[in-house]
């Protein structure tokens, strides 16, 4: 028998967007244990605005299961938020998304890394130099010292976690980077998402740094941060067409609104058409186009219609669970053929 440190992962009922709650149960097991053989747990909701105090207690449900490289002998459980009577909690997105071994999704996460209230590598007073050497840049001068370490450290951490990261970059603005995580299934990626989020956070406990998530932390000529969703399914992948697409396009463009109430909070601020994006009141798609909502890769169109496609709206801090809810709704409204 062997003691393991389980950290309980949930998010909690904060508006637009939750946060990441979390706290470990030692249990004992013959071998390293297995999702099926995690029990329920419950939580105090009265603490993370789930529940009233007088009938406090919500449920833990295990859905997904990481080893965590930073503590011996221990796993990450990312869980779904249940009602005592085991029904989906009303703040529980992730059950809202139907789990479907169709759909691929690719998330692009992009963030700030923050300290004493500027972006790392900002001067005490005022600003560096304008945006351009930064994205995949090399050299202190424009990386500063800590930045990368941090970086390069939660990548480890992500892929001994299991997570399927696909790479990293430096992104446009001082003290922005970026990581991308690809899954099969509606839920694969999401899930990793937001438990690369909370390694994140956590690893940046120990550096005094804080993870901005916010999209447009610096007003003026600076980039904001972005999760662009690249999503496929089987008939995109393996038929698609120009008919079909533009039906596709069409069914987008019909269900703006709903897709802008789940691409993240404050987006206006981020969506203006300039800095690589498309008005926020708009919808148009575009092959290689980074200033349209929806970007065609470069293959698309010579492919016939064929392979995934990149909602470029979403923002850094939206909830991965509600984009993917949505992006499959709007998929399902329309007849493949
Ligand atoms: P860019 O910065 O040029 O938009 P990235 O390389 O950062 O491109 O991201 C491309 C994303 O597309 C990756 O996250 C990748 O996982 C995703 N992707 C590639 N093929 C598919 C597919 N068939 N279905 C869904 N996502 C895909
Ligand atoms: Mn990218
Ligand atoms: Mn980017
Ligand atoms: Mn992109």
């Amino acid at each position: 028998m062997a003691k393991f440190k389980l950290e309980y992962l949930w998010l909690d009922g904060r508006e637009p967007i939750p946060e990441l709650r979390g706290k470990t149960t030692i249990k004992e097991y013959d071998s390293t244990p297995t999702l099926a053989e995690l029990p329920l747990w419950g939580f105090d909701g009265s603490s993370t605005m789930q529940a009233e105090g007088h009938s406090s207690d919500c449920v833990l449900k295990p859905v997904a299961l990481y080893p965590d490289a930073a503590r011996t002998n221990a796993f990450l459980v990312m869980c779904e938020v249940l009602m005592p009577d085991k029904t989906p909690h009303p703040t529980n997105k992730r059950a809202t998304a139907p789990d479907d071994a169709d759909f691929w999704f690719g998330f692009e996460q992009e963030y700030f890394l923050y300290k004493d209230g500027k972006p790392l590598g900002f001067p005490k007073d005022g600003f560096p130099g304008p945006q351009g050497p930064y994205y995949c840049g090399a050299g202190y001068k424009y990386m500063g010292s800590i930045a990368r370490q941090i970086v390069e450290e939660h990548l480890d951490l992500c892929l001994a976690a299991g997570i399927n990261h696909e790479g990293i970059n430096a992104e446009v603005a001082k003290g922005q980077w970026e990581f991308q995580i690809f899954g099969k299934g509606s839920h694969k990626a999401a899930d990793d998402m937001w438990v690369a989020r909370y390694l994140m956070m956590r690893l940046c406990e120990k550096y005094e740094v804080d993870v901005i998530w916010h999209c447009k932390p610096i007003r003026g000529d600076w980039n904001g941060s972005g999760m662009h969703t690249n999503f496929s399914f089987g008939h995109l992948r393996d038929v698609g067409g120009k008919e079909y697409f533009e039906k596709l396009m069409a069914a987008f463009k019909d269900s703006r609104e709903d897709h802008i109430a789940v691409y993240g909070p404050d987006n206006h601020l981020r969506l203006t058409g300039l800095h690589e994006t498309a008005p926020i009141t708009e919808f148009r798609y575009g092959l290689s186009d980074r200033g349209a909502s929806i970007r065609m890769p470069v293959n698309f169109i010579r492919d016939g219609y064929k392979g995934y496609l990149e909602d470029r709206r979403p923002n850094s801090e939206a909830d991965p669970y509600q984009i993917v809810a949505q992006v499959v709704k709007t998929v399902n409204s329309v007849e493949k053929k």
